[in-house]
């Protein structure tokens, strides 16, 4: 039976860390770290985003500045809006909440943010930097799964790692930052043959796919470390909802050594490391 990964209580203590160094830096007489959150349109999934990000911003001590435009803001105007925040020294994250709507450039937006204040790690800057293994910002859901795996075994060296999905969101990044680790990295994807031998390989398994519990239990190698990313939403009868990953959980569990649950795994870590990553922002800056 695998020990349960508890993402709650893990990124509960990264963001306590993370209140202390604010509260450090404030009572020597520094600036609070701010972060910028921007949200275009009324999607009610990026409004819940974002307004727990501004409240997780608030709560270790940062500063929270959010600015919602209508969704038919046009993309000069959005251009312009990052323009002023890279140029505003008392903000050190800039963040555009994804999805832009469809007459905006997501990827001529992520490029005008100054890479320095590139929470996300999206900008082709830090990709490229993480790729190199030069110090970057890494986006935040890898990284999150990432001390997830370290809270299991800190030295990662030498393990076999299969990442299932190659989104430029979680599955490269997540391949590029368990390189770093000195872990032999296979990235699987759609296309990929045999899924299920290749998983059995792992001593650590990553599971970004987006499909309902696709990764069983008889995929999973004996005392396996088991991170999964997805958040899938299937009914359960009723006509109610619940919320499963792409591993399936109950089968998986009786096999690996240690294993993420959804909700309350990855989740939890993806606005901590967000804030992590504005205070490196901050310290970087030298501010
Ligand atoms: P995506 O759709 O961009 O990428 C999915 C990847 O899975 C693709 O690279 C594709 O090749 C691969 N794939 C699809 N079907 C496959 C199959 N049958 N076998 C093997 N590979 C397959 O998705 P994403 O943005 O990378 O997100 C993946 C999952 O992670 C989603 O469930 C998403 O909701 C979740 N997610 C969670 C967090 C979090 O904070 N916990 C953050 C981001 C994404």
């Amino acid at each position: 039976m695998a020990k349960i990964i508890d993402g709650k209580a893990i990124a509960a203590n990264l963001r306590a860390d993370i209140a202390a160094s604010v509260e450090k830096i404030v009572a020597t007489g520094g600036r609070a770290p701010g972060l910028a959150v921007v949200l275009v349109g009324e999607d009610p999934a990026s409004q819940v985003y974002v307004r727990s990000k501004g409240a997780a911003t608030r709560e270790v001590g940062m500063v929270s500045l959010e600015h919602k435009l209508a969704a038919t803001t046009s993309e000069a105007d959005l251009l312009r809006l990052i323009a002023t925040l890279n140029a505003d020294p008392a903000v050190d994250g800039i963040l555009v909440q994804l999805p832009l709507p469809a007459h905006i450039d997501a990827g001529k937006v992520i490029e005008a943010i100054d890479p320095h204040k590139d929470v996300d790690g999206f900008h082709p800057v830090n990709v490229g930097r993480l790729a190199s293994g030069a110090p970057a910002l890494a986006p935040c859901t890898p990284t999150g799964s990432l001390l997830l795996a370290q809270s299991v075994q800190t030295q990662l060296s030498g393990l076999d790692a299969v990442v299932i999905g190659r989104s430029n969101i979680v599955g490269k990044p997540m391949a590029q930052l368990l390189l770093r680790e000195n872990c032999t990295v296979t990235v699987a994807h759609s296309r990929t043959r045999e899924l299920a031998a290749v998983v059995r390989r792992a001593d650590l398994v990553v599971a970004a796919v987006g499909k309902p519990e696709v990764v069983r239990g008889d995929w999973i190698k004996p005392g396996a470390i088991v991170i999964d990313v997805g958040i899938n939403r299937v009914a359960a009868g009723e006509g109610k909802t619940r919320l499963v990953g792409d591993v399936a959980f109950a089968e998986a569990k009786e096999v690996a050594g240690a294993i993420t649950p959804v909700p309350g795994g990855v989740g939890p870590m993806t606005i901590a490391c967000l804030l992590r990553n504005t205070l490196d922002a901050y310290r970087m800056r030298g501010a």
